[in-house]
């Protein structure tokens, strides 16, 4: 897209058509200061985090050789209804590093100032939210989902205002920037964009780009088979990512299709949560309240729509419906072998039998019934005595006592016939307490701790950012010492959860 000579134009918003980004730099900002920087991100890219100029680059404020900004093109449905052009409105992409061992990776600073695509909004990004992407892309990383990364976090040294308010008037709150990290950021609202404009030709060359770049396998295939194997592969990643959202409780809570990755990573932590007592109704958008679409338990239709959505926008690539079909088709059969095998290991059980889903699915039904914490009930499930089974060894996932009277006959009943289930099993006891230990963390990014690393860095003391973020780099692993970071939400977190913007 062609620069115009007057910035003034070149960051006005815009309708962008024809192009598929625009060049645009980061506005700088007032005092760039370092909150936290991942070592190993850093390490991937090479990046040395002590250079004195950290700060300066990764708040835009200066640039390393071979940098040029640029903002992408892109729409989405959000909520359900198409919503016409979005775009990056607050993040602009630096350009790429060809790591020595992680193949592209591509930069990209959120809250770094306007572009084409900001519509009417400021550009910018608050720390309380900077943290909260920061802290949890590393988490899902390390918690082994597919996910965006996360270089640092830099304060602004600017005062950003946003929703919260006293007395009736918006408060300044302090500004900040994430430098995000993956091959790259094109997501299905990339190729929904054009498709829709019914520039075919531009679809075309994204989606051959594409291709080309980041689908190796794809790209070696005959001419005729790449857009439907395409397809086929964007549903099986989408399918992986649900199911381990699924295993480790994280809920989205924006899964429009302009936050949906083409590679299948978690992409835009907003107003994300975790799960703590178990509910498959829970969201923890507080603007989805009402309809709940994007709660915990229909994600994984909702991966299926939003494949729907891309499959409509693709469809002007293909003859007939049939490939896009069998391409959704697949999806299904992922998610299903995925969903049952990790539920299957949370469990301890390696190879799958007759019943093991009804087990699963009566297992639900007690821990939603009881409330229970999803990550504490699946990590103390190990410590069950299958020859004597006994409800004490998860009594610390009960929230109330209340809740644990109401379930007790029906948690005792269903330990003792997942007990009979592991005795019957041909599996070792050490491979599948190791197996158990694997598929269950004891660490997630409860949202209760987020905040309260957000309201220390806020002061100025980054050092509960620093200790989430160095606890949740070994999530299976028990940290002794650090118990405090794995216990239940307290009563005064219910219901509290961060907000997106
Ligand atoms: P999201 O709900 O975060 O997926 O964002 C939806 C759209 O709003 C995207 O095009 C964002 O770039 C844009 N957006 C969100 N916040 C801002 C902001 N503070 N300034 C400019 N654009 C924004
Ligand atoms: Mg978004
Ligand atoms: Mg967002």
């Amino acid at each position: 897209h062609q620069l115009p000579a007057d910035p003034d134009t070149h960051l006005a918003p815009r309708q962008v058509t024809g192009a598929a980004f625009s060049w645009v730099e980061p506005t700088p900002v007032a005092a760039p200061r370092t909150v936290a920087v991942a070592a190993d991100v850093a390490a991937m890219l090479g990046i040395d985090p002590a250079r004195p100029d950290f700060a300066e680059i990764f708040a835009g404020n200066a640039t390393l050789p071979g940098m040029t900004g640029y903002a992408m093109a892109y729409g989405g449905h959000q909520f359900g209804q198409w919503a016409g052009q979005l775009g990056d409105g607050r993040a602009i992409g630096l350009g790429e590093i060809l790591t020595a061992h992680d193949g592209r990776q591509e930069i990209q600073l959120k809250g770094a100032g306007r572009t084409p695509y900001s519509r009417g909004a400021d550009g910018r990004a608050v720390l309380r939210s900077s943290i909260r992407e920061f802290l949890c892309s590393e988490a899902m990383h390390h918690l082994g989902v597919p996910t965006t990364r996360a270089l640092s976090v830099v304060a602004t040294g600017d005062a950003v205002v946003r929703d919260v308010m006293y007395d009736g008037h918006p408060a300044p709150e302090p500004g900040a920037i994430v430098c995000r990290v993956a091959p790259t950021f094109l997501r299905f609202g990339n190729y929904q964009l054009p498709s829709a404009r019914g520039d075919t030709g531009l679809l075309r060359q994204l989606v051959d780009f594409t291709i080309h770049t980041h689908f190796p396998v794809v790209a070696a295939l005959p001419d005729g088979e790449r857009h439907a194997a395409f397809f086929r592969e964007v549903c099986a990643r989408t399918a992986r990512l649900m199911a381990e959202w699924m295993r480790v409780g994280f809920v989205h809570g924006v899964m429009n299709t302009d936050n949906m990755s083409i590679l299948g990573l978690t992409i835009d932590y907003g107003p994300y949560g975790w799960v703590d007592d178990f509910d498959p109704d829970w969201t923890p958008n507080t603007t989805d309240r009402m309809h709940r679409r994007y709660r915990f338990g229909h994600q994984p239709r909702i991966g299926y729509w939003n494949l729907q959505a891309l499959a409509q926008a693709l469809s002007p690539l293909f003859d007939g419906a049939e490939a896009l079909q069998a391409g959704l088709d697949h999806y299904v059969e992922v998610f299903e072998a995925t969903d049952a095998a990790y539920g299957a290991a949370k469990l301890g059980l390696m190879h799958g039998r007759e019943g093991d889903e009804a087990l699963l699915g009566d297992l639900r039904g007690v821990l939603t019934a009881g409330g229970m914490d999803m990550t504490i009930f699946y990590r103390d499930l190990a410590l069950l005595d299958v020859a004597a089974p006994h409800a004490g060894v998860v009594g610390a996932a009960f929230y109330s006592d209340a809740q644990r009277v109401a379930v007790a006959d029906s948690l005792e009943a269903w330990l003792v016939r997942y007990a009979a289930r592991v005795r019957e099993d041909e599996t070792g006891e050490s491979e599948r307490l190791a197996l158990m230990h694997a598929s269950n963390p004891r660490y997630v990014l409860r949202n209760y701790l987020a905040q309260q690393a957000i309201d220390k860095a806020e002061q100025g003391d980054n050092s509960g950012v620093l200790e989430l973020l160095d606890t949740l780099r070994d999530p299976y692993d028990e940290q002794p010492g650090r118990e405090h970071l794995a216990a239940r939400r307290p009563e005064w977190a219910r219901d509290r959860v961060g907000c997106s913007m």
